[in-house]
C-alpha cells in the first residue's frame, strides 16, 4: 500500500494541492471530492465526467481507503456501533444515534487516550496512537454511505446530519490530523455540515481550545465533572495542567468565534463522587454570570476497572434542578445503546497501549467519597438507598 495516496487524507485545499502535482486543475479536485465524500464513490472508474486521463493517473497514484469494519452491532433502539480494525491490534468504535429529527454519529480521534479519566473506559485502556485525517474521515463516509442504502434513502438526503467527536480519544490532542477532517465535514463540496452540527468534546486543552477558535470554530462541549480543582485534578489529571479557571477563560474566549453563543459542559454523575447538591452550589458559583453555558449532566455508565456507580436518577434530577433553579440550562443525557455497550465512555476498542497511562490508572488510590454533606445532603443518601433496596 505505500506509496499510494489515501484521498480520504486531504481535506479540499489538500486534494486541490494533490491534483496541482499531477497536472490537473484546481476544478478537478472539486469533482473528485464530490465524488468521494457526496456520492461515496472510490472506484475512479465510476467517476464519469472525470477526464479519462486523469482517472488513468489516480488509478496507479491514488485510493480511497476505508477501514476494515471487524463488526456492527445494532442496538433496539436504533443505535449502530461500528468496530474498525486500524492495524497493530488497535480498533476504534464508531456509533451512529438516530432520532426523529437528525442523525449523529459519534467519531473517534484516537486508538487509546492518554488522558486516563477515572471514570472512562477508554481512559482505562491507555494510549496507543494518534487517528489520521483519513481514518477520522473514513468513519463518516463509511458511515454516511453504508446508512443511505441501508436505510435506503431518497437521492441527495443525509443520513448523518451531526457530528460529535465524543467517541475514543481526546480530540484535541490530535489537532493536526483534527483540522482536515473537520474541514471534510463542514465543507460544502463534502458533507456540508453545519459548524453548529459539529461538535468537538474536550477535557479541556486549553491551547487548541484557542488554535480551534482561530482555525475553525465548531459546536464546543467541555468535559467538566467536578466544581472545584482538587475533585477535577483526581478524575481528569489533565487538570492538573490546565485548572478550571484557566479552562474557563478558554471557554469565553472561544464563544467570540463559536457557532453557538454557549459552550455545553458535559458533567458524568458519579455516585458520591460529584453529585451532591453542594457540588450544583458550587458549580453555579462557578459559572453564573460568568460563561455562558449549559450543562449536560450524563449518568455514568459503569465498568467494573472504575471502582465507581452510577449516581441513581433521584439524585441526578436533584442535582439538575438546583442548577436549574439558578436559572442554569440543563439537560439530563438520555443513554442510548447501552445494550451493545455504545453509551458515553463504553467504547473501548482495543488498544494496544504504549504508554504508562494504563499501569498508573491501575495503580491509583481510590477516590474519596464525599458522603459528608450538609443534612439535605444525608436525607438525599438516605433516600438513594432505599431506592436502590427496592
Ligand atoms: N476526550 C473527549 C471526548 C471523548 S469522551 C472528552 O473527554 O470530552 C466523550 C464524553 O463521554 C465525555 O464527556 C466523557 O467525559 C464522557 N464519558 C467518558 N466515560 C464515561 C462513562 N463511563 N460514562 C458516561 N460518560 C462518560
Ligand atoms: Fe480521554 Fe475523554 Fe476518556 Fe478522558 S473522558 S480518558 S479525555 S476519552
Amino acid at each position: 500500500m505505500s506509496g499510494v495516496v489515501n484521498l480520504l487524507e486531504f481535506d479540499l485545499d489538500g486534494l486541490a494541492a494533490f491534483c496541482e502535482q499531477l497536472g490537473e486543475k484546481r476544478f478537478r479536485a472539486t469533482q473528485l471530492f464530490r465524488w468521494i465524500h457526496q456520492k461515496g464513490a472510490s472506484d475512479f472508474a465510476q467517476m464519469s465526467d472525470l477526464a479519462k486521463s486523469l482517472r488513468d493517473k489516480l488509478a496507479g497514484a491514488a485510493e480511497v481507503r476505508p477501514l476494515a469494519v471487524a463488526s456492527e452491532q445494532a442496538s433496539s433502539d436504533g443505535t449502530i456501533k461500528w468496530l474498525f480494525d486500524v492495524g497493530g491490534g488497535n480498533a476504534v468504535e464508531t456509533v451512529f444515534i438516530p432520532e426523529d429529527d437528525r442523525g449523529t454519529l459519534c467519531v473517534s480521534s484516537q486508538a487509546g487516550c492518554a488522558v486516563g479519566c477515572r471514570f472512562c473506559s477508554t481512559g482505562h485502556q491507555g494510549f496507543s496512537r494518534n487517528l489520521s485525517t483519513g481514518e477520522i474521515v473514513a468513519q463518516l463516509w463509511f458511515a454516511e454511505h453504508h446508512l443511505r442504502r441501508r436505510l435506503n434513502l431518497p437521492d441527495g438526503e443525509r443520513a448523518i446530519t451531526n457530528v460529535v467527536m465524543m467517541g475514543m480519544g481526546e480530540p484535541l490532542q490530535n489537532y493536526a490530523a483534527l483540522l482536515p477532517a473537520l474541514r471534510v465535514m463542514l465543507d460544502d463540496h463534502g458533507y456540508g455540515l453545519s459548524r453548529r452540527r459539529v461538535t468537538v468534546s474536550t477535557s479541556g486543552v486549553v491551547p487548541m481550545i484557542d488554535r480551534l477558535r482561530d482555525d475553525c470554530p465548531v459546536a464546543l462541549a467541555v468535559s467538566l465533572h467536578a466544581p472545584n480543582d482538587p475533585l477535577r485534578d483526581d478524575l481528569v489529571p489533565l487538570n492538573r495542567k490546565y485548572g478550571i479557571a484557566e479552562l474557563l477563560a478558554a471557554c469565553n474566549r472561544y464563544l467570540d468565534r463559536a457557532p453557538r453563543d454557549f459552550i455545553t459542559f458535559e458533567y458524568c454523575m458519579l455516585d458520591g463522587v460529584n453529585d451532591a447538591p453542594e457540588q450544583a452550589r458550587e458549580l453555579i458559583a462557578l459559572v453564573r454570570h460568568k460563561v455562558p453555558c449549559k450543562f449536560n449532566l450524563i449518568p455514568f455508565n459503569p465498568f467494573p476497572e472504575s471502582g465507581l456507580k452510577r449516581s441513581p436518577r433521584e439524585r441526578v434530577m436533584a442535582f439538575a434542578r438546583v442548577l436549574q433553579d439558578a436559572g442554569v440550562i440543563t439537560t439530563v443525557r438520555k443513554t442510548r445503546g447501552d445494550d451493545i455497550d455504545a453509551a458515553c465512555g463504553q467504547l473501548a476498542g482495543e488498544v494496544q497501549d504504549r504508554t504508562r497511562v494504563k499501569a498508573r490508572i491501575a495503580t491509583r488510590s481510590p477516590i474519596r467519597i464525599h458522603r459528608q454533606g450538609d443534612a439535605q445532603d444525608k436525607q438525599d443518601n438516605a433516600g438513594t438507598r432505599q431506592e436502590t433496596n427496592a
